[in-house]
């Protein structure tokens, strides 16, 4: 789960990250106002969405009065954002955050990310870090400093000052940059954190240093034991299609394709996925029904895919094991019966009561196409969504 930068923020100064002034608004007027608490001559409003490189597309906005920070924020609420972050459909902006604009002097990169090669939490900095770190490390990758934490241990101060000298900080501000990262990296592992990214980290003109972003990704199978950054969730930043099938028990990755899939585990769905490309097609989305699917869930994934306007056809692929086919055939029937559709649906079954499953889908009289094997499956609903494209030319090709 992701959250915003005000969020992150808050969470890392209760670390003892230092982070500037700054205060939440969810309309223009209360972003003049906060600007108007916060005082000073100079502030920054920035839009909050769950997605970094806001700065080159519009979405961090330096002002210098309360009227231009009402103007600011009047262009921002409501709109989508597209950063390269994003994709193309952009994110909605619906809170900003009005910050004292800092005096910077550096600015550097600091990353904690999860490495599966050392199965160890690893410290990215650069101490060129700001808007261009995509670029600088892409280009010149040796320049960016890589530390391994042992987790026996924990991340000890001599590390933090080996990590402080090689980014060029000089020795008056070495003990606030150990006491960032030591607060950064306990804000991970207390949390349940997969990811703690401040970039920029900044030194300011006044030895000072300050997160002036802050982006943190926390573990959903670890949220249980933290109902506080549970709460920090906003469904307006997610694919609605997903956060809908998480609030029903599935999981469902929204693709770019048109041919909607429904499977039972990560693994088949995988190959589902794979085996329609190979069979020439694009899916529409991954989406798992887990193990013990009743009918009612099952006829709730298929309302889930037909959902995505882009769903030209539906692929329903299950191989029961926990699972039983005549549940599963009878959620299909149930969903068709509710809501009858007017694109091609191929059904292959297999395992635990496989024969009932059969008979349910052959007395419903439903025009489900069927197949036995998985490449049968693929090809099948590949070439009835061509049919049906040939049929239907007004059909959006994807
Ligand atoms: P993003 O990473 O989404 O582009 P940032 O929060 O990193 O957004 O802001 C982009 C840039 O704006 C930063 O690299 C920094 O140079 C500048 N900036 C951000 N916040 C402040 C601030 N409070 N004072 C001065 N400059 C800021
Ligand atoms: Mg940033």
């Amino acid at each position: 789960m992701d959250i915003h930068e005000y969020q992150a923020k808050e969470i890392l100064s209760q670390f003892g990250v230092g982070i500037p002034q700054g205060a939440l608004a969810y309309s223009p007027e209360q972003a003049a106002y906060r600007a108007r608490e916060i005082g000073g001559e100079r502030w920054v409003v920035k839009a909050q969405i769950h997605a970094g490189g806001r700065g080159k597309a519009g979405g961090v906005k330096v002002c210098n009065s309360d009227h231009e920070i009402q103007a600011v924020t009047e262009d921002m609420f409501g709109q989508k954002l597209v950063t390269h972050q994003t994709g193309p459909e952009g994110k909605g902006i619906y809170r900003v955050y009005v910050e004292a604009a800092v005096p910077i002097a550096r600015e550097i990169y600091l990353g904690f990310v999860l490495d599966r090669a050392t199965q160890r939490v690893m410290i990215i900095a650069s101490s060129e870090g700001g808007m261009e770190i995509e670029d600088i490390s892409a280009e010149s990758p040796d320049s960016m400093i890589r530390a391994v934490v042992e987790p026996a241990v924990g991340l000890p101060e001599f590390q933090c000052r080996e990590i402080a000298f090689a980014l060029g900080i000089k020795p008056g501000m070495i003990q606030q940059m150990v006491r960032t990262l030591r607060g950064c990296y306990r804000a991970l592992r207390e949390l349940d954190a997969t990811m703690v990214e401040v970039n920029p980290l900044v030194l300011t003109g006044d030895d000072r240093v300050l997160a002036l972003d802050a982006k943190m990704a926390f573990d959903n199978n670890a949220l249980f034991r933290h109902p506080q950054i549970m709460e920090l969730r906003d469904k307006s930043q997610e694919d609605p299609r997903e956060s809908r099938a998480a609030d029903h028990g599935l999981s469902y990755v929204g693709l770019e394709g048109n041919i909607g899939c429904i499977v039972n585990g990560a693994g088949l769905a995988m190959a589902t996925m794979d085996t329609i490309k190979l069979a020439g097609g694009e899916p529409a989305n991954f989406l798992d029904i887990g193990g013990g699917a009743t009918p009612e869930r099952v006829s709730r994934a298929f309302r889930l895919v037909m959902s995505d306007k882009n769903v030209q056809a539906i692929l329903i692929n299950i191989f029961a094991g926990i699972n039983r086919c005549d549940w599963v055939a009878e959620g299909i029937v149930r969903a068709l019966r509710d809501e009858p559709i007017d694109v091609p649906v191929v059904v292959r079954l297999a395992g635990t009561n496989v024969e009932e499953g059969q008979k349910i889908l052959a007395q419903s009289g439903l025009p489900l196409i069927r197949a036995t094997t998985l490449m049968e499956a693929a090809e099948r609903a590949v070439q009835s969504w061509r049919a049906d494209q040939n049929r239907n030319p007004n059909l959006k090709v994807v």
